[in-house]
């Protein structure tokens, strides 16, 4: 079912302040959440069930679209143009075992208050690839913004991989541009039964190799994954779009600039396949599945 949040779309001008305000004013998390508690350290072993077999599929979830103010796709982008936006997630499959990279966002007052247009929520895009929220085993969370995070508990088996200065910095409650506490998935980061956290970099099973970055936020990550000889990036926001590695155009919104370039400059390798979560060309660029999902690679 096709579902519209808004009619009109928003004037750039709206758009940018929601998206400043989200992101740059650092807003306060709601009245009655929990004080946090210290961090702990988690030196909690990756549990079972874990895919160990390499990914055979890897799909890109499409559940949403919107227009975003060009400066902030890329550093050097205008103010009054805007680029069109994906909102996206990926789908790693290995045989019954499910990874997903980042969650997305479901709820319609988020895709409300961001003039997101949901085309299928990301439980919906499962559906269409018959897998059930059961049978997803592993997140690998690139960063703490709500449209990477949001839908976590709704993966009750999951485990999660993490960078620890995300998961402390979502643990700190403080005010973070982007970030939306919700006390359900505190509890699932404070889980040491739940939440796997990586320093640096770490080789999870299955080959899919969790990298810190700390460009785009203090903690954010990608992820590397080889198939078939050639390298892929599934790069969270440290890139937006492909251009931004194509191009070598830094995304306009950094926690740490020089960090996001140094990536970009690693990633100009034309041979390596760069997999942002906001680039709406990869529905076109990869073999569909449906109009919201593209087989990046697999049978
Ligand atoms: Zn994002």
């Amino acid at each position: 079912m096709k579902r519209q949040y808004h009619r009109a779309p928003p004037t750039l001008c709206a758009l940018a302040l929601t998206a400043f305000l989200a992101h740059a004013a650092d807003p306060a998390p709601p009245k009655g959440t929990p004080a946090p508690a210290a961090p702990e350290a988690n030196a909690a072993p990756i549990a079972a069930p874990i895919a160990a077999a390499a990914p055979a599929q890897l799909y890109v979830c499409t559940y949403g679209r919107s227009k975003f103010p060009e400066n902030f796709a890329f550093q050097d982008g205008r103010k009054d143009a805007s680029v069109d936006l994906a909102w996206s997630f990926y789908v790693a499959r290995s045989g019954s075992e499910v990874t997903l990279i980042d969650t997305g966002f479901s709820a319609p007052v988020i895709a409300k208050q961001w003039y997101v247009t949901h085309t299928r929520t990301p439980t919906e895009l499962l559906a269409d690839l018959k897998i059930t929220p059961d049978q997803v085993t592993r997140i690998l969370i690139t960063h703490i913004h709500f449209d990477h995070i949001s839908d976590l508990p709704l993966y009750p088996r999951a485990q999660i991989i993490i960078s620890r200065r995300s998961r402390d910095d979502y643990l700190s409650g403080k005010p973070l541009g982007g970030v939306m506490f919700d006390p359900l998935i505190t509890a699932i980061l404070k889980d040491p039964a739940r939440t796997h956290v990586v320093d640096t970099r770490e080789t999870l099973p299955g080959g899919l190799d969790f990298e810190v970055i700390g460009g785009h936020t203090a903690g954010s990550a990608v992820v590397h994954l080889q198939h078939a000889g050639v390298h892929h990036v599934l790069a969270g926001d440290e890139c937006y779009l492909c251009a931004n590695a194509t191009q070598q155009r830094p995304i306009g919104r950094t926690f740490n600039p020089p960090l996001n370039l140094a990536l970009l400059h690693r990633l100009a390798d034309p041979a390596i396949v760069v997999l942002p979560c906001h680039d709406l060309t990869l529905l076109t660029r990869y073999p569909a599945v449906t109009p919201n999902i593209a087989r990046i690679f697999g049978e």
